[in-house]
């Protein structure tokens, strides 16, 4: 088959080489997945950047993929079928250790070693029967190959939410989104469809879509802080109550209780700290090209600032997600500034960063089949 693999060379494509890789193989406790899409997500393009990965890795996760190869065994106890189209996270929990029963699931062992095999930036992948019991979400009809793609996403952000406490804020809030990349318009999206929603906290997802039983209203005014003119005319677009194109525009009563990183730039959390009132949170969500020089330590003692961060979603924020997506509960298609197959990714990621694109949608969805070697 063909993929697409991190080659340091590959300089002007974004690191990206094509090349033929051996087909996996479905087993007796994992089946053959034909990628049908995949979004390329920051993280991607950072480990390609700062090599993070050995040469020859296949990245990709954002995945959308169709049933290729599964055995009658399988297929009978996950009720999945040749044909059926799925998306899946790429890691997943034990589910019992210390962090998995805390809530922090990204930070469990098991998690942190298990993958699609390969990444998705590719024609075929397995899934383990791990992925099958635990990760595997079956799409209905009606929700795009390209909107399904999100979920990963979508859940990493209704993660860095919930954890930011925002949800049970009493009284009134000011929350700034710092960066509106594609991750910074999803956090300011989701923000102001549960506000709309009385999201009541501890409550079922089902609960939340019905409304039923909720009786506290969130009072959140929702800014938005980006130097890119398109990115900020988004999320206007998007329900943000206010723009800015720089932070210090932002006066005194304006000021944040709640700030999201979604930007990577060094001075962030800088910024932050200077401009959050007394009692704010910060929620780092992006990683920077060097940690900050100094830990203004004075601060966030005397402010008394919560300073917590957010990493890859748990399995509860994955169905969540993607019941929020196919039930049109939040709009992602417009988030694809630029779309490319296998052999142009490259240039295509390259193109998408001159042109302060959001985000980048490898698209194999209608590509002719092409049937991987029988073994
Ligand atoms: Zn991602
Ligand atoms: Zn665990």
């Amino acid at each position: 088959m063909k993929a697409l693999v991190y080659s340091p060379e590959a300089v002007a494509k974004a690191f990206l080489d094509l090349v033929d890789y051996e087909t996996p193989q479905d087993t007796e406790y994992s089946c053959l997945i034909k990628v049908l899409g995949c979004g390329v997500c920051g993280s991607d393009l950072l480990k390609l950047e700062r090599a993070l990965v050995k040469p020859d890795t296949v990245l990709g996760h954002e995945m959308v993929g169709e049933v290729f190869e599964i055995n009658e065994a399988l297929s009978k106890k996950y009720n999945l079928k040749k044909g059926d189209r799925i998306v899946s996270s790429h890691h997943v929990p034990c589910g019992k250790c210390n962090y998995c029963l805390n809530d922090k699931e990204s930070l469990c062992s098991q998690f942190k070693s298990t993958n699609f095999n390969p990444g998705a930036f590719c024609e075929y992948l397995e899934l383990s029967e791990d992925h099958l019991k635990h990760t595997v979400i079956k799409l209905n009809k009606e929700t795009s190959n390209l909107s399904a793609s999100f979920t990963e996403p979508v859940a990493c952000c209704i993660k860095a939410i919930k954890k930011s406490g925002l949800l049970s804020h009493k009284g009134s809030a000011n929350v700034l989104i710092l960066g509106l990349g594609s991750i910074g318009l999803i956090i300011g999206r989701l923000i102001n469809y549960y506000r709309k929603h009385k999201y009541l906290l501890h409550s079922s997802v089902s609960e939340l879509h019905t409304q039923q039983n909720c009786d506290k209203k969130l009072e959140i005014n929702l800014y938005g802080c980006d130097p890119i003119e398109t990115k900020r005319k988004l999320a206007e677009e998007s329900g943000f109550d206010k723009v800015f194109n720089d932070i210090a525009f932002i006066s005194d009563p304006e000021r944040p209780d709640y700030i999201f990183l979604s930007a990577g730039a060094n001075i962030c959390i800088d910024l932050a700290i200077s401009y959050i009132r007394d009692g704010g949170t910060i929620i780092v969500f992006s990683s920077v090209p060097d940690n900050a020089k100094a830990f203004t330590n004075n601060e966030i003692y005397y402010k008394e600032l919560s300073i917590i961060s957010s990493y890859s979603p748990n399995l509860s924020d994955l169905k969540e997600s993607y019941q929020l997506i196919s039930e049109n509960k939040i709009r992602v298609s417009d988030l694809i500034s630029h779309t490319a197959n296998l052999s142009n990714l490259g240039e295509t990621i390259m193109k998408a960063r001159k042109e302060n694109g959001l985000k980048v949608y490898l698209d194999l969805g209608d590509r002719a089949v092409i049937r991987p070697p029988q073994p």
